[in-house]
This record gives C-alpha cells, sequence and structure tokens, in this order.
C-alpha cells in the first residue's frame, strides 16, 4: 500500500491507526501517528506549551523580581515564543550567578556591625529609616540594592546618613527577604501585600473616620507598625491590634448606620412640614437654622437625636399656636366689626331720634290745636319706638357678639389645657432649654445602651443650687429663673457637646458623662464650679455669685435611671452637709 500523500487520506489512516492500535484518541497521540502516517518525523520545534506553562506556574513570584520573571515567562508562552522563553531563563541564571558573586555575606556582615555601633548623632531610629529607605527603593535590582548598601555601611561607619534620611518612613517600603533575622512564612511577609494593607490603612479607611480623630489616629499607627515590623513577634503583634481595631470599626459602622437612619428620619420631618412653613417664614428660618447647626457641626449621633426631638416640640407648639391664634383673630376681628356696625347704626339711628325730636318740639310748641299736637305725638311715639326696636336689635347682636367671643376664649382655654396635657410629649425644659425629665430618661437609655456596646465607663452628677431660695426671695423670682438660665448656659458651654444636661427639679440639674471616668467627671464639675466664679451672674448690673453642690457617681452594670440618681443625690447631700460649694464623688 502507498503512503497516502494529500492531508485528509492521512488524517483518515491516523485515524484508523489509532483505532486499530487501541491507543487512546488524545491530541498527542493523534500528533505522533499523524506524522508517522505523513512519514515526518514530529517537528522539534514544536512549542511544548503545556509544561512550559506548568514551569511557569511553578516559579515562586515574591520577591518583585521573581514575580518579575514569572511575568516575562508568561508573556512568551502567551506568543509561543520559545527564544524568548529561553532568554528569559538563560538571562534570570546570569543574574543569579552574579547576585552570587557579589559579597553579600560581607556586606551584612559590616551593616550588623554598624547596625549595633553607636556613632555620633546617628540614633537607631535614623539608622532603621535610612535602611528601609535603600531597601524600597532598590528592591527591583540587586546589584543596585548591593551598591547602596555599601555605601549606607560606609556613611554609617563615618557617622552620618546619606540625604535619603531626609526621606519620611511612610514613603518607605522594607524588603523582606534582606532581613536575615525574620523568621516568617512568605504568605505573611509578601511586600506588595504588606504596602497595600498599609495603605488601604492610611488612605482608605483613616480619611472615613474624620469624626473619630482617635480611631483615624490609631489607624494611621497601625499603618506605620505594618510597614516596621520586621519580626515574627511584632507581625502577631499585629495581628492582635488588628482583631481589637477590626472589632471597634465593626462598632463604627454600626453607629455610621444608626446616624444614617435617624438622618433620613430627620429629614423627612422637615419635608412632611414644609407645608405647615409655608405661611410663616419665619418660622421657615428657624427650621433652617437648626438644620444648618446640625450640617455645620461635625456630625454625631447625640446632635441628630437632639435636633429631631426640638424640631419635633417645635412643630408641635407652632401648631398648636397658630390653631389658638388663628381662633383668636377670627374672634376678634369679627367682634370689632360687630360692634363698629353697630355702633355706626346706634348713632345713625340716635342723632336722625334727636334731629326728629327736635322738630317735633318744634312742632309742638308752634302747636294751636289738639289736633296738631296729637299727629306730633303719634310722630314722637313712631319715633320713640323705632329706637327702641334699633337699641333693641343692637342689644342682640351685642349678646351674639360677647357669646362669640366667650366660645373663642373657651376653645383657646381648652387648646390650652390640651397643650399642657400633651407637654410631658417635650422634651426640653422650657425656661433653660436644657433636657427636662423626660428627656433626661430618653437620653439616660441610648447613652447606657451606648456604654454597654462600646464598654466605656459612664457617670452621673447631680447638682443643686446653693441658697437659691435666699436669692429668690432678696432679687425677685424672675431674677431667680434669669440666674438658672445663666447657669443652664454656663454648664452647657463648659461641657463637652457629648455631655447631657437636664434640669431634674426647681433648681436641680443632671448631667450624663459617657465615655467618663468618675474622677475625670469630678474634674469637669470643678471646672464647671470655676467657670461661674469667672462668668458671674448679673442682676440688674450687681454681680450674683451663683455656686451649687454636687455628688458625682459612676454607672454600674444593672443600674437604673432613679438608683443612679440616688446615689448622686446622696452625695450632694453631703456635699452641702460639708460647706455647699463642693463636689463630692460616690
Ligand atoms: P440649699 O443650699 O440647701 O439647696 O438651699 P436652697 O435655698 O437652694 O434650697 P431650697 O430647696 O430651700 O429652695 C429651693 C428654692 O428654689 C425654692 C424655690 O422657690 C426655688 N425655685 C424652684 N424652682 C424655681 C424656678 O423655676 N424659678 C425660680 N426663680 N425659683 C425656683
Ligand atoms: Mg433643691
Ligand atoms: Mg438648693
Amino acid at each position: 500500500m502507498t503512503a497516502p500523500s494529500n492531508p485528509t487520506e492521512i488524517a483518515r489512516e491516523a485515524f484508523r491507526q489509532l483505532a486499530a492500535r487501541r491507543v487512546p484518541p488524545t491530541p498527542d497521540n493523534y500528533r505522533v501517528i499523524y506524522s508517522e502516517v505523513a512519514g515526518q518525523p514530529l517537528s522539534s520545534e514544536e512549542f511544548p506549551e503545556k509544561q512550559l506553562k506548568q514551569l511557569a506556574h511553578e516559579v515562586t513570584r515574591i520577591a518583585p523580581e521573581q514575580t518579575r520573571l514569572g511575568r516575562e515567562l508568561d508573556e512568551a508562552i502567551k506568543y509561543k515564543d520559545w527564544g524568548r522563553f529561553r532568554k528569559v531563563l538563560t538571562d534570570h541564571v546570569a543574574t543569579l550567578t552574579e547576585m552570587q558573586r557579589l559579597a553579600w555575606a560581607e556586606l551584612i556582615g559590616d551593616l550588623f556591625r554598624q547596625w549595633e555601633a553607636k556613632s555620633g548623632s546617628l540614633t537607631q531610629g535614623k539608622k532603621r529609616e535610612s535602611l528601609e529607605h535603600v531597601l524600597n527603593s532598590s528592591s527591583a535590582n540587586s546589584r543596585l540594592l548591593f551598591g547602596r548598601l555599601e555605601s549606607l555601611q560606609r556613611a554609617w561607619s563615618q557617622g552620618s546618613t546619606t540625604e535619603e534620611d531626609e526621606i519620611p518612613l511612610s514613603d518607605v517600603v522594607p524588603l523582606q527577604d534582606t532581613a536575615p533575622s525574620v523568621p516568617t512564612k512568605p504568605s505573611d511577609l509578601l511586600p506588595e501585600f504588606r504596602e497595600l494593607f498599609a495603605y488601604s490603612l492610611e488612605s482608605c479607611i483613616a480619611p472615613l473616620l474624620a469624626e473619630q480623630p482617635k480611631l483615624a489616629q490609631e489607624t494611621q499607627q497601625l499603618a506605620q507598625n505594618i510597614r516596621a515590623a520586621l519580626s515574627l513577634k511584632q507581625m502577631q503583634d499585629i495581628q492582635g491590634a488588628l482583631k481589637r481595631f477590626a472589632f471597634k470599626l465593626e462598632l463604627q459602622v454600626e453607629d455610621q448606620v444608626e446616624l444614617r437612619a435617624s438622618l433620613i428620619k430627620l429629614l423627612r420631618l422637615v419635608v412632611e412640614n414644609i407645608s405647615e412653613l409655608v405661611l410663616d417664614d419665619q418660622w421657615m428660618h428657624g427650621q433652617i437654622e437648626v438644620i444648618r447647626g446640625i450640617v455645620d457641626k461635625p456630625l454625631s449621633q447625640r446632635a441628630v437625636d437632639d435636633a429631631e426631638q426640638r424640631l419635633k416640640e417645635v412643630i408641635f407648639k407652632q401648631g398648636q399656636l397658630k390653631l389658638s391664634l388663628q381662633e383668636a383673630q377670627d374672634a376678634l376681628k369679627s367682634m370689632l366689626a360687630g360692634f363698629v356696625d353697630h355702633l355706626a347704626d346706634f348713632a345713625g339711628a340716635t342723632s336722625d331720634y334727636h334731629n326728629k325730636i327736635e322738630k317735633c318740639a318744634a312742632k309742638i310748641g308752634a302747636a294751636d290745636n289738639i289736633n296738631d299736637l296729637e299727629s306730633v305725638l303719634t310722630e314722637v311715639m313712631q319715633e320713640t319706638r323705632n329706637i327702641q326696636i334699633n337699641a333693641l336689635r343692637s342689644h342682640d347682636e351685642l349678646q351674639q357678639t360677647r357669646q362669640r367671643v366667650q366660645e373663642a376664649e373657651n376653645q383657646i382655654k381648652a387648646l390650652e389645657k390640651e397643650l399642657a396635657e400633651t407637654s410631658h410629649l417635650i422634651r426640653h425644659d422650657q425656661l433653660t432649654g436644657v433636657l427636662n425629665r423626660r428627656g433626661l430618661e430618653e437620653i439616660y437609655e441610648k447613652e447606657t445602651a451606648r456604654a454597654q456596646r462600646h464598654e466605656t465607663p459612664t457617670c452621673l452628677a447631680l447638682l443643686d443650687i446653693d441658697n437659691f431660695k435666699k436669692l429668690n426671695d432678696s432679687l425677685g423670682h424672675s431674677a431667680g429663673d434669669d440666674a438658672l438660665v445663666h447657669l443652664a448656659t454656663v454648664i452647657r458651654e463648659t461641657l463637652r457637646p457629648q455631655d447631657t444636661v437636664a434640669r431634674f427639679g426647681g433648681e436641680e440639674f443632671i448631667i450624663i458623662f459617657p465615655d467618663t471616668t468618675l474622677a475625670q467627671a469630678s474634674t469637669a464639675m470643678t471646672r464647671v464650679q470655676r467657670e461661674l466664679t469667672r462668668r458671674i451672674f448679673l442682676h440688674e448690673h450687681h454681680k450674683v455669685l451663683i455656686t451649687f453642690s454636687a455628688g458625682v457617681t459612676a454607672l454600674q452594670p444593672d443600674d437604673n435611671l432613679s438608683a443612679v440618681t440616688k446615689r448622686a443625690d446622696e452625695a450632694m447631700y453631703q456635699a452641702k452637709q460639708s460647706g455647699k460649694n463642693k463636689v463630692i464623688i460616690t
């Protein structure tokens, strides 16, 4: 049988042979039999893609030069370029040989000696900085790295650093495989991974925490530590710190979600009331001012909660007031209109009557006989009856108007009563503007929940003005009111925005200090006392010193508001007993 010559016949024969020899019909077997049938040996230039891919895949890609080698091999395989593949490999082997020729052992030994030697102004920190910079800037090229390390070693031996000292630590990426004393797993020490991680913390997470300066600072510190960690122990410490950090971030995210929900609620509240606002420009301005106040300050859950409560109250009161005002206005208008009408009628009728009576009187004077007199009398009686009817009508009208005014007055009274009855819904004290008891109860719940979530200490202080009765008696109740407003203002402005101030009763105030130890809360109260002597209360240009006695206590896990208040009250009582104007902790 002659050998097939055209490709179709060769292919058919190759398939037949595959079946006859019971060889598995794989592409490789087919290729071998095909070339046999065709009478051509397998091309020696055939590109062994599969095998080379496997080889490239097995190349370790940790250090940058390894990554680069792997990438170049991948490229060569992609273009099935055997020549290029060969060159990449031979070049790499040549570099390795050259690297082996460099006196690394000696250089590292010298560097270590200089590292440990004390030299003039050169601190360990400075040495670390310059070393890290050299490692970072030359890690891709081992020759360059060797040269720079040599000059660094020389500079250290002369007691000075190179100009590279000026490079800040944050710009530096340490190269792990040049630190011979680090016993770590390669996966822990991938320099790119570390740098990317540090960068993410520094440039992505920290800016998100702008409203939490402490946490943002911690993020920056973590990023620096990640870059600087050279030993397994340091890495393990960072791992622990990262776990704690992740937990704090988780809490932060929860707070952010809560904050966003409250903000949306707040905005809805404003929008819902827009229709109410259009009638009254001033009211509109007030609302906008509150919102502006919130937006201007750094956003916090407390500020938003506070604004929401305030808006609710203002809206509620405004609604009630508007209604009462409208009623009163209507009643007044109709009463005045009726009265004016009535006056005009009456005046018109009476002047007419006088004219007529005068005329009648003249007629009576001129009358000569009884007949004339009778007709005048009839006229007088008619006019008098008319004026009587008029007066009666006016009287009725007056009665009706009075009744309407009475009804309107009753309605206003009912509304006022309703307002007073629902005033327990209001959370702020009307005189001082700080929270009232109801507001305090709500904030207490929120603060204790938050404190438990964050595991932070919280304190409560109760203060009572000293000798307030005397102030009231000597200067008057209204001066007493002004003094209360002054005290509330000083407290508010002296303490932190997150501290809650509430009027607990007549001249007693409660303050909740979140994230505060007992000692810190006591110091804060003393600061308020000092501030009161600085910003003295003025009554009709006379200086009046307001002092208070206070008790401060730390919240315990199972406390409720009344138990904490009782403890603070007992401490406050002790302060009174021991001479007033004191802060006592319990
Ligand atoms: P101490 O130093 O022991 O606390 O003496 P004090 O006089 O402050 O205490 P006391 O309880 O005898 O008097 C409190 C006074 O506070 C009585 C009350 O008239 C006055 N007061 C309570 N609420 C108000 C208010 O809203 N306005 C004014 N002006 N006075 C008030
Ligand atoms: Mg009191
Ligand atoms: Mg008092």
